[in-house]
């Protein structure tokens, strides 16, 4: 392995071989924040930071991607787009999230339908609608009768569902101008990015899971009533609330600082280096 990867985990869930894995031990002054600054100066290629709870853990992270590291990390938020918000509401100034972020991805996992009492059936053809789908098309859903197999759950088995957005020049502008969430969502559904509910449906339609799966994950009812916008989902996670944004247009607010950060990371540079 020629790339040095290193973690920093509470707690370690799977020990792997070749990588080396940081425990954070508060009490032994072990935190986040400071695992990473040790584990900054063996400069790493690559850095998994278990969970990015709080401002400094953040900004570390933010440093460690501008200065050439490849950075994974995790955070609490109802989707993909809200990741963007949630940090500038941490305290990370726009302008390094607009620069250190390439990705984000979020996922939820879904039970998988029974294998062994899997079934078809034919979907109400207002529910098709709400969907979008053709109710003349024979569109099947699926569902576990419950057997012996997944104790009568109908259920067996779990699968992620995930939305992946990938920053592009004018998510990095909206997030510049401190755009909340749904604005963030829109843009990059214009631009391709495939959301959650579309995953879910899919492997709806692929009779991997139900639909009450669907809609238990992703927080789109399945009544018959007209089709509603999704709204937050509880799944009993810790999950935040979206920050707040004064509102001004997009436009004056969007200068990309270059100066701002390369000021930053010379900053960090001489920092590393002390
Ligand atoms: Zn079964």
């Amino acid at each position: 392995m020629d790339k040095n990867i290193i973690t920093v985990e509470d707690p370690v869930e799977y020990r792997l071989r070749l990588i080396r894995q940081v425990q954070v031990n508060a009490r032994a002054g072990v935190t986040f924040a400071n695992g990473l600054r040790a584990i900054l100066r063996q400069d790493p290629d690559i850095i998994m930071i278990g969970e990015i709870r709080d401002v400094e853990t953040a900004e570390i992270a933010v440093q460690a991607a501008l200065t050439g590291h490849f950075v994974f990390s995790t955070l609490h938020t109802n989707d993909a787009a809200g990741a963007i918000p949630r940090l500038i509401h941490m305290g990370v100034e726009p302008f390094l999230v607009a620069s250190a972020l390439e990705g984000i991805m979020a996922q939820r996992l879904a039970r998988k339908i029974c294998p062994q009492c899997r079934e078809s059936y034919d979907p109400e053809p207002l529910l098709l609608e709400n969907f979008h789908l053709d109710p003349a098309a024979g569109i099947k859903f699926w569902r576990g009768r419950g057997c012996e197999h997944c104790r009568g759950t109908g259920y067996k088995g779990r699968v992620a569902v995930m939305e992946l957005v990938a920053m592009t020049p004018a998510l990095r502008r909206l997030t510049l101008s401190k755009a909340p969430g749904d604005e963030i969502k829109e843009q990059a559904r214009a631009e391709g990015a495939v959301f959650m509910e579309d995953d879910a449906l899919e492997k709806v339609l692929a009779g991997v899971t139900s639909i009450e799966e669907m809609s238990r994950i992703t927080g789109i009812k399945v009544d018959l009533a007209p089709a509603a916008p999704a709204e937050p989902v509880e799944t009993g996670e810790p999950l935040l609330a979206p920050a707040a944004f004064e509102e001004s247009p997009a436009d004056e607010r969007a200068v990309l600082a270059e100066k701002d950060v390369e000021e930053y990371q010379e900053k960090i540079t001489h920092w590393l280096s002390r």
